[in-house]
């Protein structure tokens, strides 16, 4: 089998041209200063992702899991009390590692088609004042909502709790400002809307967060999951001395993926991501399909989530529209699996007419399986959006 023509799935995403020639750079001796040089300038560019940011940046070598899971085991201390807002998939799962590591659990959950609100967790608040942390997943990608994290990361600070926040999918595609939403940790992962590699977490530590981390016994140390390891070692020893060997060939792509979204300019790109969103929901509805979100308010700009028609089953759709029409769609995840599909549109799947493509393959895919849908009433409805204020001759 061949690779798909368009991978326009929930990610990973294809990469720029860029982006996979700087993966075949050399590998070059991590302790060379050229190299030293370049991840402290990866470091600086994630800092401009998000937004300018003050807090340090901690490059975790492995996918963004790597980076949630040691944040919750770094803050974690047996007995705290942690409020984790479960939106979604990744949402609910974080939850699990906090009552792993021995959080005395508070949990708001709300329907996976709605996003969380800020006017219950001041609610939560005042029923539980001793809440020292809370937990928030940005951009829910398995059911393509967002949670309003600039109204409630600032409530959790002004009750004096810690916030960590899952911007794995959010980071180059929609605002994240660490500094002025009091986020303490924010963990991004590059093979979402930066359209990098899978091999890295892209970690924002407050200094809020690092005085927690290091008064809790419980902080790993010494530890592939360690993030003190990172502060002590590296950011403390004027950034000449890793914890460990660092993934040569991904800090060239990240950088790379990075260095596309910063020449290109982070306003644009986001006007670009939230563009092919909203071309994506017209399109879906024109369609006759109905977008997963309960509202387009709460809808994020890097996936669309399509509510399930019925006459067609999920994983024969996906498998038609990859072998008969070459082009990659997601499912959804965890118990989302059965109800609902994605088209993806992060990253460089944002570009051009991708979301077009998206629409015919799954328009095409559900009317080949006999499903009644206006396909081409969806590209119109998709193209009005997408070429809103180009006139002639500045098509981009
Ligand atoms: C992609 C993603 C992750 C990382 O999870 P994987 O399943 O390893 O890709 C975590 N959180 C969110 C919100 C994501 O979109």
């Amino acid at each position: 089998m061949h690779q798909p023509d368009f991978t326009l799935t929930a990610g990973p995403i294809s990469a720029s041209p860029r982006t996979l020639a700087a993966l075949g750079s050399p590998i070059v001796f991590d302790y060379d200063p050229v190299f030293l040089e370049r991840f402290a300038a990866l470091e600086r560019k994630v800092a401009a992702l998000y937004a300018g940011t003050k807090s340090d940046i901690v490059l975790m070598q492995g996918e963004a899991v790597l980076g949630l899971e040691a944040t919750a085991r770094s803050l974690v201390r047996p007995g705290m009390t942690c409020l984790n807002l479960a939106s979604g998939v990744y949402g609910k799962w974080f939850g699990r590692w906090l009552a792993e590591y021995g959080a005395d659990l508070v949990e708001l959950e709300v329907p996976y088609d709605e996003a969380v609100d800020p006017a219950a967790v001041e609610r939560v608040f005042r029923e539980r004042p001793e809440i020292e942390l809370v937990s928030v997943v940005h951009s829910e990608t398995p059911s393509g909502t967002v949670n309003p994290i600039h109204e409630i990361c600032p409530i959790a600070k002004r009750h004096g709790a810690l916030t960590i926040v899952d911007c794995v999918s959010s980071l180059g595609g929609t605002e994240v400002r660490p500094d002025d939403w009091g986020l303490d940790v924010c963990i991004a992962g590059p093979q979402k809307c930066l359209s990098g590699p899978p091999g890295m977490s892209l970690v924002a530590v407050s200094d809020d967060a690092w005085a927690a981390i290091r008064a809790n016994p419980a902080a790993p140390r010494g530890s592939f999951l360690s993030l003190l390891d990172w502060k002590e070692t590296w950011i403390e020893g004027g950034r000449t001395q890793f914890p460990y060997t660092p993934s040569v060939a991904e800090v060239h792509g990240v950088s790379a993926a990075c260095d596309d979204v910063l020449e290109e300019g982070l306003p644009a790109v986001i006007e670009r991501h939230d563009r092919a969103a909203a071309a994506c929901r017209a399109g879906i509805r024109a369609m006759g399909l109905e977008p997963w979100a309960k509202s387009d308010e709460i809808a994020t700009n890097c996936v669309t989530a399509v509510r399930k028609p019925d006459g067609a089953e999920i994983a024969g759709i996906l498998r038609h529209a990859r072998e008969r029409y070459g082009v990659m769609l997601s499912a959804g995840y965890g118990e989302l699996k059965p109800k609902l599909l994605r088209i993806g549109h992060m990253g460089v799947a944002s570009r051009s007419l991708n979301v077009v493509v998206g629409l015919s393959a799954l328009g095409r895919t559900l009317a080949d399986f006999g499903v009644p849908v206006r396909t081409g009433d969806g590209v119109e409805a998709a193209l009005e959006v997408l070429s809103a204020g180009a006139g002639v001759g500045s098509v981009a």
